[in-house]
C-alpha cells in the first residue's frame, strides 16, 4: 500500500491501538469539537442519561475512531465497534443492539455505507430505543416492539453528504473534523516517538508534521519510516537531515504530496490544459479509482489551493504549476 494513503493498513491496526489517546485531554487539536463534546458528555453524566447520538465526519485518518473511543472512556461506558458494510442484514444490527448495556456507545464506521434495510432498523433504535420486529408472514403478520437499552450511536463518515437525510437528522451532535496544523502534527509526532521510545529532535518532528497532509495517521506512518532510516543509515536519532532524506527516499515532497498527487496534477496540466476536467476522466487517465482520488487525494489538494472544483470539473491553480516547477499558462488558456 502507499505511504500517503490515509486508510489503515492491516498491520497498522494493532499498532495504532497503543498510539491512540484515551481521554479528551490527550487528544491534540480539534479544539471546537473537543470543547463541545466535553460539555455534552458532562451534561449527560449529570443527568445519568445516554449522550445524544454523535456524527463525526471528515477525511480518513483525522481521528474519528479515536474520538469515539474517547467518548466512551469519558462517559465511563463500553464501546462496541462495527462498520456500515460489516452489518449485512437487519438481524445483524438487531443482535448488536440487543447486546448493548445501558448507556453504551455503538460506533459505526463508514456509516454512509449501511444497507438501506439495516438503516431502517436504526431509525426507531436511535429515536425511541426500540426495535420493531415483524412476526409471521402474510395477513397474520404483526409488528412487535422490543425495548432496547438507551445507548449512544457514534457514526463516522468521510462524506456527510452521502448520508440519507432521515439518518443525518437523527444525530443530535454533528461534528466536522478539520485538518491539523503543522504544530499540532509535530506535537503528535513527538508524542508518538515518546510512546515508541524513539529519539527525535524538534526540527525533525516539524519536518514530518509539514509533510503529513494535516493527517495524524500519515504523521505516525512517516515517523516510522524516518525511524527505520535513522536506525539503518544513522545512529538511531531522528535529526532534521535524516527526516528530509528518509522522506525524499519515499518520494514525499515538501508539502507531503506523493507521486500520485504529482501524476494527477501533471495529467490535468498536460492533457487537459489545466482543466476543467471531470473526476472520472482524471481517474481513468492516471489509472486510479475515482473514489480514492475523491476521498484521499483531492481533499488535501483543495485544502492547500492546488485544485479547484467547478461545476464543469476540476481545475489546477497557478500555485500548483509553481510547485511542480512548470510555467503558469496565461489566463486566456494559452
Ligand atoms: P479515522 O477514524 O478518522 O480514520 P483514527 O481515529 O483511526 O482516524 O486516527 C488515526 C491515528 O491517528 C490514530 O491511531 C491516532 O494515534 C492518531 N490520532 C488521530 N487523532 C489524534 C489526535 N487528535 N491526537 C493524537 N493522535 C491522534
Amino acid at each position: 500500500d502507499r505511504i500517503i494513503s490515509a486508510h489503515l493498513m492491516m498491520e497498522e491496526e494493532v499498532a495504532e491501538l497503543s498510539l491512540r489517546p484515551r481521554y479528551l485531554a490527550e487528544y491534540i487539536g480539534q479544539a471546537q469539537v473537543k470543547e463541545n463534546l466535553k460539555i455534552y458528555i458532562e451534561a449527560a453524566k449529570m443527568r445519568k442519561e445516554a449522550l445524544d447520538h454523535v456524527l463525526l465526519y471528515g477525511p480518513p485518518g483525522l481521528g474519528k475512531t479515536t474520538l469515539s473511543n474517547i467518548i466512551a472512556n469519558e462517559l465511563g461506558v463500553s464501546i462496541r465497534t462495527t462498520s456500515g458494510p460489516a452489518i449485512e442484514r437487519p438481524g445483524d444490527l438487531a443482535a448488536i443492539l440487543t447486546n448493548l448495556q445501558e448507556g453504551d456507545v455503538l460506533f459505526i464506521d463508514e456509516i454512509h455505507r449501511l444497507h438501506r434495510t439495516v438503516e431502517e432498523v436504526l431509525y426507531p433504535a436511535m429515536e425511541d430505543f426500540a426495535l420493531d420486529i415483524i412476526i409471521g408472514k402474510g395477513p397474520s403478520a404483526r409488528s412487535v416492539r422490543l425495548d432496547l437499552p438507551s445507548f449512544t450511536l457514534v457514526g463516522a463518515t468521510t462524506r456527510a453528504g452521502l448520508l440519507s437525510a432521515p439518518l443525518r437528522d437523527r444525530f443530535g451532535v454533528v461534528s466536522r473534523l478539520e485538518y491539523y496544523t503543522v504544530e499540532e502534527l509535530s506535537y503528535i509526532v513527538s508524542r508518538t516517538a515518546d510512546i515508541l521510545q524513539a529519539d527525535i529532535v524538534g526540527e525533525a518532528a516539524d519536518e514530518i508534521g509539514k509533510r503529513s497532509r494535516g493527517t495524524p495517521r500519515i504523521a505516525n506512518r512517516l515517523l516510522k519510516r524516518v525511524r527505520d532510516y535513522a536506525q539503518v543509515k544513522g545512529d538511531g536519532i531522528m535529526t532534521a537531515e535524516i527526516a528530509r532524506k528518509a522522506l525524499r527516499m519515499i518520494q514525499v515532497d515538501d508539502l507531503g504530496l506523493d507521486e500520485i498527487d504529482h501524476k494527477m496534477l501533471r495529467a490535468i496540466m498536460t492533457h487537459f490544459r489545466g482543466g476543467p476536467v471531470g473526476l472520472d476522466t482524471i481517474a481513468a487517465t492516471i489509472g486510479e479509482e475515482s473514489q480514492t482520488i475523491e476521498d484521499v487525494y483531492e481533499p488535501y489538494l483543495l485544502q492547500i489551493g492546488f485544485l479547484q472544483r467547478t461545476p464543469r470539473g476540476r481545475t489546477v491553480t497557478a500555485s500548483a504549476y509553481r510547485h511542480l516547477g512548470l510555467p503558469v499558462p496565461n489566463a486566456d488558456g494559452g
